[in-house]
């Protein structure tokens, strides 16, 4: 039996570059990270540093992959990458594949997370899936086919820029209501907030110490999980929120499974319930279709780097793949 095949597969955040070797079932053998060094071409000398060290004693490397916050083209370009500063129309993966002699694919850390999750993690086997990450802000991966969406140009799928509610909430884009400014682990820091605020959430105030400003999601986790009622009514707020934007995209895509990522899952059933209630209320013909099931993702924060890494290796063997 051959050996695996072997990627590298990094992540390019704010804070840092995270490299990890990994091999064509989704293992990774090492991981190196750097701070961020701020704009190219300093993140470029990074990032071939950080592949060069995984890459050292290794017999054959056969491809990296690269995730990335933001906008990428086609052909690996960022155009923008709101968390790293100086990142406008970078040719990110030209300049790689040049500097390394490796095949490389560069794309958004949504796609590359939604990817890991179809190969190895909670899809696996799964054609036609969508995978959200609700952090910060939302991200979101729409694989259908076996594929990752991309569009015409490389920049489909930014599903935290789909309008929920013309007359909503700002979101960081600048546009009022997107599913983002609503649903992600921000907005539910935001509406309790609010909610104590307004004297509607006694318990949140009262765990943060009587101070608003502090409130955030934990709070309200450790409260509805302690069964305070005015927790458990944004719980169902929020839940109805992501549902909604689910009922949305179920009703384009017809997906089979639609995967949760992000720091709520690990509150197990507390708002995966709700939203499936919710969903199963509005999505189109409840009655008369097999409804896709909601389940947590698996692959944590590793995620993105898997994926790129895989992606990586499954588009160096394919040469009708975009890279
Ligand atoms: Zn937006």
């Amino acid at each position: 039996m051959s050996s695996p095949r072997i990627a590298v597969g990094v992540d390019i955040g704010g804070t840092k570059v995270l490299g990890a070797l990994v091999d064509e079932t989704g293992a990774v053998l090492r991981e190196h990270r750097v701070l961020s060094p701020g704009p190219w071409p300093d993140m470029r000398d990074a990032i071939v540093g950080v592949i060069n060290e995984l890459r050292t004693g290794v017999p054959e490397l056969h491809a990296v992959g690269v995730g990335a916050a933001g906008m990428v083209d086609l052909d690996g370009v960022i155009h923008y990458a709101p968390n790293v500063p100086g990142f406008r129309r970078v040719p990110v993966r030209a300049s790689l594949a040049e500097a390394t002699g490796l095949p490389t694919t560069v794309d958004n850390d949504a796609n590359t997370a939604a990817y890991a999750e179809i190969r190895v993690g909670a899809a696996r086997g799964v054609r036609d899936a969508i995978v959200i990450t609700l952090g910060t802000g939302i991200g979101g991966g729409v694989i259908l086919g076996g594929r990752v969406l991309r569009g015409a140009n490389g920049f489909a799928a930014e599903v935290g820029h789909f309008q929920i509610d013309p007359v909503g909430p700002m979101c960081a884009c600048g546009e009022l209501g997107h599913w983002e400014a609503m649903a992600s682990g921000n907005a539910l820091g935001r509406m309790a907030r609010e909610a104590a605020a307004a004297g509607e959430a006694p318990s949140l105030l009262e765990r943060a110490h009587g101070k608003v400003d502090v409130i955030d999601g934990h709070h309200v986790s450790a409260a509805a999980h302690a069964g305070a009622a005015d927790a458990l009514a944004l719980v169902d707020h929020y839940a109805f929120n992501v549902a909604i934007g689910l009922v949305g995209l179920a009703n384009i895509f017809d997906p089979s499974l639609i995967a949760i990522a992000g720091g709520l899952v690990n509150d197990g059933d507390l708002f995966l319930e709700p939203m499936r209630r919710h969903f199963l209320g509005h999505i189109e013909g409840a009655q008369y279709r097999p409804t896709p099931e909601i389940i947590p993702a698996e692959m944590g924060e590793r995620a993105g780097v898997i994926g790129a890494a895989l992606l990586a290796l499954d588009r160096a063997n394919d040469a009708a793949a975009p890279l």
